[in-house]
């Protein structure tokens, strides 16, 4: 809930190993904002960098009073990093989600301010193109969309939409209300509801630094992401679920060709073997999406908070 002398607006943007684009990205924010005509603090979340990020967002902070500084213990991730600068986002009004690589141009967040005063509570960036990124990224970003469409049921994601929003107070209370650890932001967004409108913008590449994201972690993510390593075993077993099956299959194939076009007499022991390969693979594949949920289920169980801060500098701006 929102002190009585809170800022209308609080920009919250994670960030990891960012020290190179920090500054510039600052600049731009401050002056995209310039004419919103709103008060309005920027929320950083050093997500346990390992550079000299903490030391850059603690100077932005001595020369700019809007800006308010996170320090998480350690590295956790986007997704919590995000939750623990929505926690501390001061704001009254509004919220945005930002990245901190200048993918998501900051001169768009007027427009996102525009349409949340015609009425809606969340305001999603919605890229138009995705510049700097690699055709098997963008076929794998579009296939994931389009997956998470068919099995998205009454929760739908919006195609092409990264975290970069705007939420309005109300939106963002509900938001904050869901603590689950297996965070999948954008289905969280999706979930809250409320009446929502999409902003289109042309995504950019990567001002400075480089992707934490590679294909092995994109695709947990895509799968809601398990993270910790004691379900790995678990995983473990769909693989060789998958792979016996396979391997049974090819089997088969090899055996059935050599029997109908060579004539090769069939010992009753080969096709067994193919069989019971086959049915065993695919049980350790079950045994292995079972797992998946079993692992969530195990971490949720926990209880454990999200994350812990190690420091906390709140902004000193307030109501205009
Ligand atoms: N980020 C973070 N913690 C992490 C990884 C990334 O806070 O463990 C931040 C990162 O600094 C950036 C945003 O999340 O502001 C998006 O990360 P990135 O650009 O690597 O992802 P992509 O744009 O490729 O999806
Ligand atoms: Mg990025």
């Amino acid at each position: 809930m929102p002190e009585p002398d809170a800022p209308a607006l609080s920009v919250v943007v994670p960030a990891y190993n960012e020290q190179e684009v920090l500054p510039e990205f600052h600049r731009r924010l401050a002056s995209a904002l310039e004419g919103i005509g709103m008060a309005w603090e920027v929320v950083y979340v050093n997500d346990g960098s390992r550079d000299t990020t903490l030391a850059v967002m603690s100077g932005l902070q001595a020369a700019d009073p809007r800006v308010a500084v996170v320090n998480l213990s350690r590295n956790f991730g986007k997704e919590i990093a995000l939750t623990a600068g929505l926690d501390h986002a001061r704001a009254a009004e509004a919220v945005v989600v930002i990245d901190a690589d200048l993918q998501d141009p900051p001169e768009v967040i007027p427009a996102l301010i525009a349409t949340w005063r015609e009425g809606f509570d969340v305001v999603y960036a919605q890229r138009n193109t995705r510049e700097g990124e690699s055709w098997v990224k963008k076929a794998t970003a579009h296939g994931f969309y389009r997956v998470m469409q068919r099995l998205g049921g009454k929760v739908q994601l919006p195609p092409d939409t990264g975290d970069f929003r705007l939420l309005s107070r109300r939106a963002l209370d509900a938001l904050l209300k869901l603590r689950e650890q297996h965070r999948f932001m954008k289905g969280l967004f999706a979930w809250i509801g409320f009446p929502a409108k999409a902003v289109r913008y042309d995504r950019a590449a990567r001002a400075a630094g480089t992707t934490k994201w590679n294909y092995w972690k994109l695709w947990n993510f895509s799968l809601e992401g398990i993270t910790s390593f004691t379900v790995a075993p678990l995983k473990v077993a769909t693989y060789v679920g998958l792979f016996t099956a396979i391997g049974a299959v090819l089997y088969l194939t090899q055996l059935l060709v050599r029997t109908f076009f060579f004539g090769n007499p069939v010992a009753g022991y080969p096709s067994l073997l193919a069989v019971v390969l086959f049915l065993g693979g695919v049980q350790m594949m079950m045994l292995g999406i079972i797992g998946e949920y079993l692992g969530r289920i195990f971490n949720e169980t926990k209880q454990r908070p999200l994350y812990f801060t190690e420091r906390y500098v709140p902004s000193r701006v307030s109501a205009e």
